[in-house]
């Protein structure tokens, strides 16, 4: 399967953001996103790769939920334990771990597997070969792959994007790129040249993945500092379907 690069050059993709900023508002997202055509997993083996404990939820909560009701194998791979998202909780690592493992319990009717790979946060990209053979090998032959958009403005995640996007290729793969800060950042002018699909989330699969979401306190409360994901962030989050770029 031919995985394109999207072309981003044009956009600020490495520049800092701020969620005190409202983004883009997510009426206009649900119009541009309303004639996406819409995608169904072929009820092959999972592996959702994700940078922090939390974007695995946000990005591929649904499907996630969709895989794991059936007997296929499901695995979440956390790349880092998200310990540098903020100053103001103590042990943050051991707390998202904890929030990860609530938050998959809802998601998931049978337990699914989880593994870490223990890399330092927001220092993904110095270690791009050795997490690329590490997802490697967790990727059974014939799973398809999802993983974030590999210039979705953060560098854990246009790192962790770009590992799988290299897998996926010499794998000849089924990659499901998931953006999550693209959705704040960009506007609806972002995806135009990418082919992007929806999977519609069954009643079943919203409710799992709006308990998921709620599991993670450390990013949703303000405290001295403001919430990692505010709820003009969440909206995003919150649609009866997820996006992929194929
Ligand atoms: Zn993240």
């Amino acid at each position: 399967m031919e995985h394109e690069l999207w072309d981003g050059a044009h956009d600020a993709r490495d520049a800092g953001f701020d969620t005190d900023q409202p983004g883009t508002p997510e009426r206009q997202w649900r119009e541009a996103l309303a004639t996406v055509p819409r995608w169904r997993p072929a009820g092959i083996a999972l592996v959702v790769v994700a940078p922090h404990p939390d974007d695995e939820s946000l990005g591929a909560g649904g499907l996630i939920h969709e895989c794991a009701s059936g007997t296929a194998l499901v695995r979440v791979i956390s790349v880092t334990d998200g310990e540098a998202a903020r100053g103001d909780v103590p042990d943050l690592a051991a707390v998202r771990r904890r929030e990860l493992q609530a938050a998959l319990s809802c998601l998931a009717p049978r337990p699914v597997q989880w593994e870490r790979l223990s890399v330092p946060d927001v220092k993904v990209s110095a270690f791009e070969s050795s997490i690329e053979a590490a997802i490697d090998a967790r990727v059974p032959t014939g799973a398809m792959l999802a993983a974030p958009f590999e210039h979705d403005g953060h560098p854990d995640h246009d790192a962790v994007g770009r590992v799988c996007l290299r897998i996926a290729r010499r794998r000849a793969m089924t990659l499901l790129r998931y953006p999550i800060w693209s959705w704040h950042q960009r506007g609806i002018d972002a995806f135009r040249e990418a082919r992007l699909v929806c999977f519609e989330l069954s009643p079943s699969a919203q409710l799992a993945k709006a308990r998921a979401l709620r599991c993670f306190v450390s990013q949703l409360r303000a405290g001295p500092e403001p919430a990692v994901l505010p709820a003009h962030v969440l909206e995003y989050f919150a649609r009866p379907y997820e996006t992929f770029l194929l």
